[in-house]
């Protein structure tokens, strides 16, 4: 299928977020390669299945073997033939150099990676430049040259800068510390460690862990620590082989047995030699023959002097030989190291010394390495630390951002907090606008508004309505006789009374003091009078249990109209109402007087 180059695909997209986590979090780099692969063989998109591939492979250099990381990037590069993508190619390719060195072919893997430099610096952005540099330190590394291999980590180190860091600052820092320890200076390369653990904490990486505490437990080693490392050593075991943990790959068991042996536990040391033995001949000469040196440091532990020296001596012709590719100097000299103490131990005097001579001369070589080596180490610890520096400066920022954005969020709730509280006390304002606090019933706000409404409203529709204006009969006499608090209990169960017996068309309100107010759309005068009058009865069983007295017998005087008979307005008809009601007050009270029209009729309830 064409691919159109100028948008990434989905799987493209997914393949470079697998890249920019391998040292982030390896286990989600690896799931996102292989979703990545999966999607673009399905839809044969060979650059992003390249690029999958290729970030799957590099996760293999890492987390499996040299031969399955090999295999996948065999397969990246065949995708990059097909797509024509060259910075793939150089990449997969800088990563299957990486593949041959891990597999022992250190030489043959730099001359694969040497000659993809120049095109690689031109070709290749930033971070994935770093990668193929510091692909050409390693080769240098493992072929003895310090100083090449800190020249390169460096540019490796420029070339990533900070933000496109990705945690490259913390393989650097490891592999800095490992290049620190080969020429001898473990107390700088301890530091490096410490800082590498530091900046390791933050990504999910159980691998880069694993080599950070293999190389403190080396350098604890080297500096006569070993007792300090135990710790670590049994960190690292307890990891699991997987890719949730530190990989497939076996973790340095000889270095660790030799930490554990120098710690004096016997037990542990011997444990980790098998192991070392039980994974089968190394590749890498460096672990074969420290794995000898572990076996010998054991023999010796168990006062086998003898055994010791014979098993050193049979590795003597790899060992004592200059120029092995992939044999470093330091292993060497930890040899000599020993095999001087076995001879020793076995009484041999003469061999003890001449051992010490060579190890005296590779310390030497040591040396030399290390001072041409020294200008570069530096030049990268500057450049290191200067990278630090800028990360703990993005870490502020970030943090300060972080704490602008909380504090934001923070007002922002107050904010609509306060928004609530307003809304909550305007709907407040809103009822009291429209409602009487003692009674929740209307207003006479609340009635001038709506009455002209209604009265329109059942004009057009030809309906009656009918107001009603109540006064209760005596009401000061309560007050002065029970306390205005007394009246007001009455006030407010007069209005709970007028709640209970209405509808919910009628509008129910106070209209003054002990005045009230009711509007009831489609009911005639007659029929509001019924409703009256059944309102009145019950007021009069109504019983208060005061203080001191019980009151009952109350009464109230009512003036009905309804807008069949008082038709002009809604005043004309408040006043027929009111009328009504000054009827009733002056006919004696307690009853109920309805406009007719003609003039006030009233009729006494105590009479029905
Ligand atoms: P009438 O039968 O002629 O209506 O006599 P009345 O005593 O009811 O009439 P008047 O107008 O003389 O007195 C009304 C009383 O209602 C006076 C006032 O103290 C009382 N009143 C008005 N508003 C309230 C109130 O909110 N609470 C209390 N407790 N009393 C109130
Ligand atoms: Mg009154
Ligand atoms: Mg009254």
């Amino acid at each position: 299928m064409p691919q159109d180059r100028s948008q990434p695909t989905a799987a493209l997209k997914q393949a470079r977020r697998a890249w920019n986590l391998l040292h982030v979090d390896s286990l989600q780099a690896r799931r996102l390669a292989e979703r990545s692969i999966a999607a673009a063989t399905s839809t044969g998109d060979v650059v992003a299945e390249g690029w999958g591939r290729v970030a799957f492979g590099y996760h293999l250099l890492y987390f499996g073997t040299a031969a399955e990381a090999a295999s996948e990037l065999r397969r990246a590069i065949g995708c990059f033939e097909l797509g024509a993508d060259r910075a793939g190619h150089l990449l997969a390719s800088a990563a299957l150099a990486r593949s041959m060195w891990r597999s022992g072919r250190v030489r043959e893997a730099l001359d694969a990676v040497l000659p993809l430099r120049d095109e690689g610096v031109r070709v290749l952005r930033h971070d994935q430049r770093g990668v193929l540099l510091n692909t050409i330190a390693g080769c240098y590394s493992a072929l003895g040259d310090s100083a090449q291999a800190f020249a390169h980590m460096f540019e490796a180190l420029r070339d990533a800068g900070p933000s496109r860091g990705r945690g490259f600052d913390t393989v650097l820092h490891c592999n800095l510390s490992h290049e620190l320890m080969q020429i001898g200076d473990s107390e700088h390369a301890l530091a490096h460690v410490e800082q590498g653990l530091a900046a390791c904490s933050r990504l999910k990486n159980a691998r880069l862990l694993c080599v950070l505490l293999i190389n403190r437990v080396a350098c604890l080693t080297e500096l006569g620590r070993a007792a300090e490392s135990l710790p670590d050593v049994r960190t690292v075991m307890a990891m699991p082989a997987d890719p949730d943990g530190r990989g497939s790959m076996e973790p340095a068991f000889e270095t660790l047995a030799i930490a554990a042996l120098r710690a004096g536990e016997l037990a542990l040391g011997a444990q980790l030699v098998d192991t070392a033995r039980a994974s089968g001949t190394s590749a890498i000469p460096d672990e074969r023959i420290e794995r000898i040196t572990a076996t010998a440091l054991l023999c010796l532990a168990h006062g086998d002097a003898t055994q010791a020296v014979q098993v050193l001596q049979a590795c003597l012709p790899d060992a004592g030989l200059d120029d092995v590719d992939g044999l470093s100097t330091r292993i060497r000299a930890q040899f000599f190291g020993v095999l001087s103490e076995a001879h020793e131990a076995a009484g041999d005097a003469a061999a003890s010394l001449a051992a010490l001579r060579q190890w005296q001369r590779l310390h030497q070589v040591q040396v030399q390495l290390a001072s041409r080596a020294r200008y570069q180490a530096a030049t990268l610890q500057t450049e290191l630390l200067r990278l630090q520096h800028r990360l703990d400066e993005n870490d502020e920022r970030r943090r300060r951002t972080e704490r602008a954005r909380s504090e934001l969020v923070q007002i922002n709730a107050a904010l609509s907090h306060k928004i609530d509280e307003v809304q909550a006390l305007q709907e407040a304002l809103r009822q009291q606008a429209m409602r009487d606090s003692l009674t929740g019933l209307f207003n006479r706000r609340y009635l001038n508004n709506t009455l002209p409404m209604l009265f329109a409203l059942a004009q057009r529709e030809g309906q009656p309505m009918s107001l009603v204006i109540i006064d209760l009969d005596h009401f000061k006499r309560v007050n002065d006789t029970h306390g205005h608090a007394a009246g007001d209990r009455l006030l407010a169960a007069f209005g709970d009374m007028l709640t209970e017996h209405g509808r919910r068309s009628d509008v129910l309100c106070r209209y003054g003091g002990e005045e009230f107010c009711l509007l009831m759309p489609r009911t005639t005068a007659d029929g509001a009078r019924r409703k009256v009058k059944l309102l009145l009865r019950r007021w009069r069983a109504q019983r208060f249990e005061l203080e001191e007295d019980t009151l009952e017998g109350l009464s109230f005087s009512a003036g009905v109209a309804d807008t069949s008979l008082a038709p002009a307005s809604p005043d004309a008809l408040l006043k027929a109402a009111d009328d009504e009601l000054l009827a009733a007050k002056r006919e004696g009270r307690g009853r109920v007087g309805v406009a007719t029209g003609a003039a006030p009729v009233t009729m006494a309830v105590q009479a029905i």
